[in-house]
């Protein structure tokens, strides 16, 4: 059991497990995003929903683009591994946007955010400017959280510097195990 009493993750058959990437991975799916000064859009092949579609691993099966963006980004799956954008922006690759949550979450985001009206009725339409300041979903707590580029960059300058990867990951309350992907340029690999 963890400390707050929830079952270890390696117990629970994950309903969405992470992507198995291959070396190619990071390389197919940054070589294809249109970076705007806000989301990263998927340039590829999307689906009627309008999410990216890419092979995690070549010859493997198809699946969601910005799931494979939140593993190549070192984010860590947990719960049922239900990756969800908190742009609300299906194509998005941004690895900021992205958030691990339940399908539970993800309903519950839907009512809050007014979807079920669609197009110029939505609550997005009606009002940006409301979720524009709305604080970030989760915070590093959840143990989900993903990194921005600033912190990947400030992540490597330590370790660069000689700090060790333990001692950055107690600094900044992440995971070790994250940091290190990071530090040592295994995830990331768009950045320097
Ligand atoms: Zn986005």
């Amino acid at each position: 059991m963890t400390v707050d009493g929830k079952p270890e993750p390696s117990q629970v058959p994950m309903r969405y497990p992470p992507p198995e990437l291959d070396e190619t991975a990071a390389q197919r799916l940054w070589g294809k995003v249109t970076k705007t000064a806000d989301c990263w859009i998927w340039a590829g092949y999307r689906n009627q929903a309008g999410y990216g579609i890419i092979q995690a691993r070549l010859g493997g099966p198809r699946t969601r683009a910005h799931r494979v963006a939140y593993a190549l980004s070192g984010g860590v799956f947990t719960g049922d591994g239900l990756i969800r954008h908190r742009c609300d922006n299906p194509p998005c690759v941004r690895p900021d946007h992205l958030l691990c949550g339940t399908i539970g979450d993800n309903v519950a985001d839907m009512v809050e955010r007014d979807r079920q009206a669609s197009g110029d009725r939505s609550g997005y339409r009606k009002h940006p400017e409301s979720y524009l300041n709305r604080p970030p979903v989760q915070g590093v707590k959840h143990g989900c959280a993903t990194f921005t580029e600033a912190e990947v960059l400030a992540i490597r300058a330590a370790h660069d510097r000689g700090e060790s990867q333990s001692s950055i990951a107690r600094r900044i309350g992440r995971p070790r195990r994250t940091v290190a992907l990071i530090a040592s340029r295994k995830t990331w690999r768009h950045l320097p």
